[in-house]
């Protein structure tokens, strides 16, 4: 195994490039290093096609992926490098995206969330991937790039199945920009842990919404392990959109959630009761967002 550390974006992307197909990005490694000692992973499978040993390209030097920088009009550019534990104290991100700061605190136990990053969190495609459902439901977009050019790609369309995502392998992430925050808009993450001693995720649902003359303007909804990958609930996002959260609105949104989650379990019994769960927690995560975005329009009228 060779392991290589670069010290330049086009260092890693020239190297990328020449092992295509035997190279692995290595951030927090939580993920990439506990399947190099499993000889039956797909690490080991994807090696012994290709014929060559694994490349290890370690991403921790490149100053641009371990940077948070917050642009004029509020926009913020999250180095794909940052863990998860920096980016959830981040003070931009705690004013500005508490739902993603929530998401971001829920990535393992603190030994954890210290090491793995916000990039390794999405590229590892899991369905428990909290933040990829926050950064879903706040319309983040992932900066990607290769030798061959650069491409934006909404975190809503990266994550494709199960462990996988819309990456080519000589692609690197580099970048999650997050838009800039408007008066009377925020976002809320609530979830359920499971009861096993490693606390992953049981179920997770983000919402993000925007007030309007008391109504909700606009909403995305996503979620988290309660689906094969993190997705949109865009269904139960229309529920709300046009509406104030009264009881009849909040039944048929927390429906359609329920109708939402399939495919984050292999049994039907754990389906069902995912399901009501993560309903559950919809109509909580709308409820705080709601607040939460009523305090954001005061904050800027005053
Ligand atoms: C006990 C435990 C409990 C956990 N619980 C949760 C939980 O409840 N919720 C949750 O969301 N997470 C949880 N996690 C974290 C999660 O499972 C991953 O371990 C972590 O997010 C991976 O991040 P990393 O930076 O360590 O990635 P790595 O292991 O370094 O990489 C993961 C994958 O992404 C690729 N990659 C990484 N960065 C890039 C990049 N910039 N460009 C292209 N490819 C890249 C790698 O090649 C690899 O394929 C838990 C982890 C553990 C160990």
């Amino acid at each position: 195994m060779e392991y290589l550390a670069p010290t330049s974006i086009v260092e890693a992307l020239r190297s990328l490039h020449q092992h295509r197909g035997s190279a692995r990005v290595l951030a927090g490694g939580t993920s990439v290093l506990p399947a190099l000692n499993d000889t039956s992973t797909a690490l080991a499978g994807g090696d012994k096609q290709s014929g060559s040993a694994p490349v290890l390209i370690d991403i921790k030097r490149l100053a641009e992926l371990r940077s948070v920088t917050v642009l004029a009009d509020g926009a913020l550019i999250l180095g794909a490098a940052v863990t998860c534990q920096e980016a959830s104290s981040h003070p931009a991100i705690q004013k500005s995206w508490q739902g993603l700061a929530e998401a971001l605190a829920a990535t393992g136990p603190a030994q954890i969330r210290s090491r793995a990053t916000i990039g390794g969190k999405l590229c590892q495609a899991a369905s428990t991937a909290d933040a990829a459902a926050a950064l879903m439901a706040i319309d983040a977009c992932c900066r990607v790039v290769s030798v061959s050019g650069e491409r934006l790609i909404p975190v809503s369309e990266l994550i494709l199945s199960p462990g996988r995502t819309c990456l080519r392998t000589d692609e690197l992430l580099v970048s999650i920009e997050l838009p800039a925050p408007c008066a009377g808009t925020a976002d809320a993450y609530a979830r359920v842990a499971s009861r096993s001693s490693l606390g992953k995720t049981y179920a997770g649902v983000a919402v993000a919404l925007t007030l309007k003359d008391d109504r909700i303007d606009s909403c995305r909804v996503a979620l988290a392990a309660v689906t094969l990958v993190p997705a949109l609930a865009e269904r139960a996002a229309s529920m709300l959109i046009g509406n104030r959260l009264e009881a009849d609105v909040l039944a048929r949104f927390r429906r359609q959630v329920a109708g939402a989650c399939r495919g984050g379990t292999d049994s039907m019994q754990t389906a069902d009761h995912k399901a009501h769960v993560a309903s559950e927690l919809a109509i909580s995560a709308a409820r705080t967002a709601w607040q939460r975005s009523v305090i954001s329009r005061s904050g800027d009228s005053g």
